[in-house]
Formats: C-alpha cells, structure tokens, sequence
C-alpha cells in the first residue's frame, strides 16, 4: 500500500476518465464502482496513505446489501466485532440503563454488526488497488467545471482533463469548496464539540462494553474491545470557538476546562488526554447542501452530506451513497447530470431524516445540553425507552 507521495502507472487510456478526491470510504466505494462502470479512475489523496484510525463502522440496513453487491460482505463479516452492550451510568458507577445489544457476527446476514474503521478501509481497498491509479500526497488546487470536462491542476503542479470529478473528501471537502465555492456555508454546527483517543486497552471497563457518563453539558464515554479502547468526551457550547485546528494544547486546555473536576472515570480519562497528542478534537457538525452536484462535479459522502459522528452512521451514508450514484450513472450512462439528480432525490429523504434524528435525539440523548434534558433522558433510560 502505498504511504507516501506516489502516482502508479497511468491505465491504458481506452475509457472516459473521471477523479476522486478523497481515499476514505467514499473515495474507495465510489472508485470500485466506477472501474465497474468502466471509467478510468485517479484517486487523488491529500495524506500520505489510508488515514487510519476511529471508532468502529455500524454495518446495517441498505449497507449491507451495497456491500453484498460489491462482493465483500464475506470479507466484512470475517472481520465484525463481538456485540457490545450499552450502559448508561452514574457518577458512583451505578447502572442506569443501556441499549440492546447489536446482533452478533453469526447472525444472520440482516442483523446489524460493526467492524473497525481501519479493517474496511483495507477491504475496500484491497477491492480497487492495481485498477485505479493513486496520487498520494497530493490535492486538487484549481479546477474548471465545463460543459465537456472537469480540468484540473494538483499540487504537484501537473493538471489532467477528466470527464467527471466526485468529491469524496471528507466534511471540510476541498472539491466543496473549489467548485462550489462553499466552504462554511452548508455546515451546520450541533452545538458542541468532541474529543476522540484510541488507545491500548485500559482495563477502564470489560471489553464489548460502551459506558456513558453524562452531567449537564458533558459527556464522558468509553467503547471497551479486546484490544482497545475509546475514549470520547464531548462538551456542549452555544456558540463556536474560535480556536486553531493544528493546536493540540490548546485543544488540551478545552478538555480540561470543561471536564477537570468531574468524577465517574473522568481523570483516568484525562490522563490519557495529556499523554500524546494522536487524537481527534473537532465541532459536532452535519454538511447540510442546497445541491449535491454542479455540472460535472457531484459529492459523495461527508463532502456533500455528512450526517456527523452523533448519528453513527457516516461509514455507511458514505457506502450507500457511492452504490446508488453507481446504480444512477448506470440508469443514465451518456447524461451524467440526469444521474446526479436520481441519486440525489433517491437519497436526500434518507440523509435528512438521519440528520434530523442526530441533531435532535442523538445530540439530547448522548449529549444532554442542561438539566432538563439530562432528567428527561434518564427517565427514557428507567422506562427503558432509549431508541438511537
Ligand atoms: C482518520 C479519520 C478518523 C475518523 N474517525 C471517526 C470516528 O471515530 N467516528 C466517526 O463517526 N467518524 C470518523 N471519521 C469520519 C468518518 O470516516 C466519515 O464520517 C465517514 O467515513 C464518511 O467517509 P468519507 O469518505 O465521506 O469521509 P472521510 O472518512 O472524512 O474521508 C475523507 C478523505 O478525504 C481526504 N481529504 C481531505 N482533504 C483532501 C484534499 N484536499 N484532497 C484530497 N483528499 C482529501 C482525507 O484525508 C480522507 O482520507 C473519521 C475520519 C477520518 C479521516
């Protein structure tokens, strides 16, 4: 696999070209299915090789009918994780409810299962290495969206000619921004913010376990595996702040503010936040886009409608997006714009739906901003009627 600056041997040039930025779970989904379609595909990627890392990938519903379709639901279920009960807790460790458990690996193929992040990341692509060419090391800096192409010039300093571009790059998506001059503009902030570590397993908690803590306006949470563990914690604030993405201090200091002081498993936690510097610090947001494609740009993804962490669901929106651009392009192979929008008004009700139950449920459930809505979810975990 490649891990640093490296562009394979250009494909024999027989087939319309088209560009993926972006070799996450989009890029790769959306790559295997246009070397099915029969396009010659780049994948241009900015980091050095796969970004690895995170919490696991919930695999269910529709996505593990895309999976199937693309052959790898065997592979994936090689590789699922054992069930992992749910417990909400107190501060002295007391139970105060959980979730069902999620079906187990040998369940049938409909139940639901999850699989680390970083063991898709390989399946996927596994599927499409030696059939794409890879620009690792490299983005996409300026671009023309025309009538006849998508021309593009790379960081590197070269430029290629493509017939479509797909955005895959995540939710601070530079297609996004290039070509549709959207940045900000389509980010809705949820309110708060989040810390993520994975770190060698702790002994904090038994492994196939996740416990949450919740006080008003923050949230502690552990996700306990064989051979790791999660550490979340999450902090509600109004507004945004204003603070520096590269500055991990900084970032350190916003945890401490908001957590020192507080009990349950919080200092342990803690500890590990001042330990190295490897984790993910960022708003809860969703992409909430007018329109997923412009001309011969379309957005797959986090990019164009990333649903956030809250809904547990952006490895798969991702999968079934990148499957039913596929099946739209197969519907309307000579008139891309016809298939940008069936794959969109095929999938918008569905990712507005999963975005509305994260920015309102999701967020009161895991992140209960004030007392009121601590109580008001407490009592749902009595009546046992915690549904996410
Ligand atoms: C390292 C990592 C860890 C994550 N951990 C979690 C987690 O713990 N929980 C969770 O809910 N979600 C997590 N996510 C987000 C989750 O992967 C996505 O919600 C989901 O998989 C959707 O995938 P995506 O391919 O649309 O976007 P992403 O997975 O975000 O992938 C975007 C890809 O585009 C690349 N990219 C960015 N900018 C450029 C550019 N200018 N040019 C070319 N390529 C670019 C990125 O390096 C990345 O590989 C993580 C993402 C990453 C990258």
């Amino acid at each position: 696999m490649p891990q640093s600056t490296s562009v394979s041997p250009p494909l024999p040039s027989d087939r319309p070209a088209v560009l993926i930025s972006g070799a996450s779970f989009a890029g790769l989904a959306t790559a295997f299915w246009m070397t099915q379609l029969g396009y010659r595909v780049t994948v241009v990627e900015t980091a050095a090789g796969l970004r690895r890392g995170g919490t696991p990938v919930d695999i269910e519903g529709e996505t593990i009918q895309v999976l199937t379709r693309m052959g790898m639901i065997d592979a994936v279920r090689a590789k699922a994780l054992p069930p992992r009960d749910f417990e909400f807790k107190d501060e002295a460790d007391r139970t105060l409810g959980g979730l069902p458990t999620a079906s187990s690996a040998d369940e049938p193929a409909t139940g639901r299962y999850e699989i680390h992040r970083d063991d898709l990341l390989d399946i996927l692509f596994a599927a499409v290495d030696g059939a794409v060419e890879w620009r690792f090391g490299c983005s996409i800096v300026d671009l023309v969206n025309g009538p006849e192409g998508v021309s593009v010039t790379f960081s590197d300093g070269t430029a290629g000619d493509y017939a479509l571009l797909f955005g895959c790059d995540g939710s601070r998506s530079n297609t996004r921004a290039l070509a549709f001059g959207d940045g900000e503009a389509s980010v809705f902030y949820m309110g708060g913010y989040f810390y993520l570590r994975v770190v060698a397993e702790t002994g904090l908690l038994p492994a196939n376990r996740s416990q949450i803590f919740s006080v008003p306006g923050r949230t502690a949470m552990l996700n306990g595996y064989d051979d790791r563990t999660d550490i979340a914690l999450a902090f509600r604030s109004a507004t945004q702040i204003d603070y520096d993405y590269r500055d991990k201090a900084q970032q350190r200091r916003l945890i401490h503010q908001h957590f020192d002081g507080l009990g349950w498993k919080v200092p342990e936690m803690l500890a590990h936040v001042d330990a190295e510097d490897d984790f993910y610090f960022d708003r809860a947001s969703q992409i909430r886009m007018a329109s997923w494609s412009t001309g011969r740009v379309a957005l797959v993804g986090d990019a164009g409608y990333c649903v956030s962490p809250v809904a547990g669901f952006g490895g798969s929106m991702a999968l079934i997006g990148a499957g039913r651009l596929a099946y739209a392009l197969r519907r309307h192979p000579d008139d891309h714009g016809a298939a940008f929008r069936d794959y969109e008004a095929g999938l918008r009700p569905f990712v507005e739906t999963v975005q509305e139950k994260a920015a309102t449920t999701g967020m009161a459930m895991l992140f209960p901003a004030d007392e009121s809505e601590l109580e008001a979810r407490d009592r749902k975990i009595s009546a046992g009627a915690i549904d996410l």
